[in-house]
């Protein structure tokens, strides 16, 4: 138990989550079995066992022929009801909002995503997130009380010690919007935010390529770049907030000027907004990030070639990341990452600068859940203080 659930009511809190986390693994049991296998008396059991029951969380079970081989009532058999409840995850990139709803398994019931200028409306974005929440908590003819948080990936640093989004120079439009209250404020549901690389992270952790490695580097191309650091097992969030800001990171000296007002960052050579700039120069405005992906498969040589300038400044930006840090393996994620040449270059550059020390190259791979990553992780944070409520 941590430190800091010292009181009663932690102390119950924690109980609660151990009687759930029972029923979850063994999918259905009864009060015995539940005390038995958490160590809790049955008293305990009881009283968390009732609360749970008029929630819904839990359901008894109809009776079965159960009671053979023993004398006087079978036990009730209690079952984990992922119906009950739900929780929601939003993904503020810079020109859409991606939202999904969940049930208390975690299993995505309902999902939606609309293009908007999230950077230069925040007002907007805001409304149309808590109306995009609730009208998915209406649709799966569920009740906001049941939905025990929301999650929001923002395409920001977010402080570690305020929860606010610290980004004058990359969101000045943002400046001063404390997103947590704001949407908390539009819905009545507990709201959490984290930056967005770094819950694309904790996504491919949890759920996706990285699923066996503790220590990996998740690098976000999409319209934004960042990186999300798991060192240990953990996420690595720096003194700040801040660690993982690889989309600023200088990779072209003279380059273009970058939103943040430096010169040459690697947003300007590899963020989804640079490559599509980069051929509407010969294709013309209305040219598309899959456009240009799908030219590069059919083997147009300017596709690949700006796919491939992209993924080597990947590459080239990575070095001294995995040279200080050692990862076993870099995963890159978001809408960039369906180019295989972008991630050939990547895994070349980052192979070819690597320190002679090392024997093999650091695998370098696509993400497996492609640009819904970052929601998906923002669900997570919704749903890590699940049991506390
Ligand atoms: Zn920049």
């Amino acid at each position: 138990m941590r430190e800091s659930d010292g009181s009663l009511t932690s102390l119950r809190q924690y109980n609660r989550r151990q009687v759930l986390k029972a029923l979850r693994s063994r999918g259905t049991s009864s009060r015995a079995e539940i005390a038995k296998l958490t160590g809790l008396s049955t008293t305990t059991i009881s009283s968390l066992v009732a609360d749970l029951l008029s929630e819904t969380v839990i359901v008894e079970l109809p009776d079965r022929a159960n009671s053979a081989g023993g004398s006087g009532r079978p036990a009730r058999m209690l079952a984990f009801n992922p119906a009950a409840g739900g929780a929601v995850g939003v993904h503020m990139a810079h020109d859409h909002v991606r939202v999904g709803l969940t049930d208390l398994a975690g299993e995505v019931i309902a999902r939606e995503t609309i293009g908007l200028d999230v950077d230069h409306e925040p007002a907007q974005t805001l409304d149309f997130v808590a109306h995009t929440t609730l009208e998915l908590i209406a649709r799966a003819s569920l009740d906001r009380s049941a939905i025990v948080g929301l999650g929001v990936a923002v395409s920001a640093p977010v402080s570690v010690s305020t929860r606010a989004i610290d980004a004058d120079r990359i969101l000045p439009d943002w400046r001063g919007t404390d997103i947590a209250t704001e949407l908390g404020t539009r819905t009545g549901i507990r709201v959490e935010v984290g930056n967005d690389a770094n819950l694309g992270a904790i996504a491919e952790h949890r759920l996706g390529v990285a699923r066996h490695s503790d220590d990996f580097v998740y690098v976000m191309l999409s319209d934004g770049v960042g990186a999300g650091l798991v060192l240990g097992g953990r996420l690595y969030q720096g003194a700040i907030g801040g660690a993982g800001e690889l989309g600023h990171v200088t990779v072209v000296s003279d380059g273009f000027i970058c939103r943040c007002g430096n010169r040459g960052c690697l947003e300007t050579v590899a963020g989804a907004p640079a490559i599509v700039a980069a051929m509407g120069q010969v294709r013309g405005a209305g040219t598309t990030l899959p456009a240009v992906i799908e030219s590069a498969a059919r083997g147009d040589h300017g596709a690949r070639r700006v796919l491939a300038d992209a993924g080597r400044a990947v590459g080239r930006a990575l070095l001294p990341v995995c040279t200080v840090l050692d990862p076993s393996l870099v995963v890159i994620g978001g809408e960039c990452a369906a180019s295989a040449a972008l991630l050939d270059a990547a895994r070349e550059e980052l192979a070819r600068g690597m320190t002679p020390l090392r024997s093999s190259a650091i695998p370098v791979l696509g993400g497996a859940l492609g640009d819904e990553a970052e929601m998906l992780g923002a669900l997570t944070l919704a749903r890590q203080r699940m049991t506390l409520r």
